[in-house]
């Protein structure tokens, strides 16, 4: 769909997957003035189709919209245009007999007007992408391992760091390299300010179980996404009779709770990976192993309680799971 300001939003349709056509001084490609959200299609074993907490994205992707000086969408329209692309895609949603894979959804909306010029633009193209996605550990699930970067920050208090917009994932890569080039699968981005709190990975929240069954997560500080597992984990540990904490957690007292044994598990959570745990903390001069890398107790039931909910094999009590097809 299109907007501009005269018509609002029109001319939604749904074509064949193909190369969009931008003119070379399309806004977004020099401001980067483009936001998305990232969502899943999941099959039920009756064959209904379903997807989670849609109205979360849709006021998520508001939020970004509002951050990035673009135009809102109404939650409708965004749960409407995932219903109709997922009506017509609908063979590709996979079975349940393809274990815990899925129809990825990727809608986003971006700055189409051609001028060369810092200003809001005037023309705009909201687009969904699907995509069917296997499991995101194919060889089951992997503790993954994370580096603590020294040098790079992925957002500051007043920055986008709350917003899903492209910019904060280019601002990441290069700390990706240097994960990787540190034989680590993931980096841990600390605050801005202080280089001290730990927020988020790059494309996950993270959560902490200690030895006593108590579960802290960093506190939404205006710098972190705002996950809807996130969100959604801390509602359901509660009901697992985890305490949950939401407050800040330094890099210190990550490794030091691990060293004294404090902190038995760590995982990290989003819509992709669902619930992965963290398995390896590693900086320049160190590291410390969480539960022997080995995937925890605590962090299989949460990952297991939270899946069953999303493919349909236990009764939805939070009304969280909205039917598309
Ligand atoms: N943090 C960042 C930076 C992310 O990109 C994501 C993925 N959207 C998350 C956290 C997890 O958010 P959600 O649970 O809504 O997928």
């Amino acid at each position: 769909a299109t907007w501009t300001p005269g018509d609002g939003w029109h001319d939604a349709r749904v074509t064949a997957y193909g190369p969009l056509t931008l003119e070379p001084s399309a806004a977004v490609l020099h401001y980067a003035q483009e936001i998305f959200e990232g969502m899943k299609a999941y099959r039920h074993a009756d064959g209904s189709v379903w997807t989670f907490r849609p109205e979360q994205n849709a006021a998520r992707f508001v939020r970004s919209a509002r951050r990035l000086a673009l135009p809102a969408l109404p939650t409708e329209a965004f749960v409407e245009s995932l219903r109709v692309l997922v009506d017509v895609d609908q063979a590709w949603v996979p079975g349940t007999e393809h274990g815990e894979a899925s129809l990825y959804l990727r809608p986003f909306m971006f700055a189409s007007e051609a001028f060369l010029g810092v200003r809001p633009a005037a023309k705009v193209t909201y687009s969904v992408i699907a995509s069917p996605a296997g499991p995101y550990f194919s060889g089951g699930l992997k503790p993954v391992s994370i580096w603590v970067s020294s040098e790079y920050v992925r957002a500051a208090p007043g920055g986008t760091g709350a917003a899903k917009c492209g910019g904060n994932y280019a601002a990441s890569l290069a700390a990706q390299v240097e994960a990787s080039e540190h034989q680590c699968d993931q980096v841990v981005f600390l605050d801005g300010l202080e280089h001290k709190w730990v927020e988020e990975l790059g494309g996950m929240n993270l959560f902490f179980v200690r030895r006593d069954g108590s579960i802290v997560t960093p506190e939404l500080t205006g710098t972190i996404l705002e996950g809807i597992t996130r969100d959604s984990i801390v509602e359901l540990a509660k009901e697992l009779g985890h305490d949950v904490t939401e407050r800040r957690i330094s890099i210190d007292e990550w490794r030091e709770g691990v060293a004294s044994g404090d902190i038995a598990e760590v995982f990290a959570c989003g819509t992709a990976a669902v619930v992965t745990p963290v398995g390896r903390l590693a900086w320049d001069g160190g590291e410390v192993v969480m539960n022997g890398g080995e995937v925890g107790a605590v962090t299989e039931r949460i990952r297991s309680t939270l899946l069953d909910i999303q493919y349909g094999r236990t009764e939805d009590t939070h009304g969280w799971m909205h039917r598309l097809v």
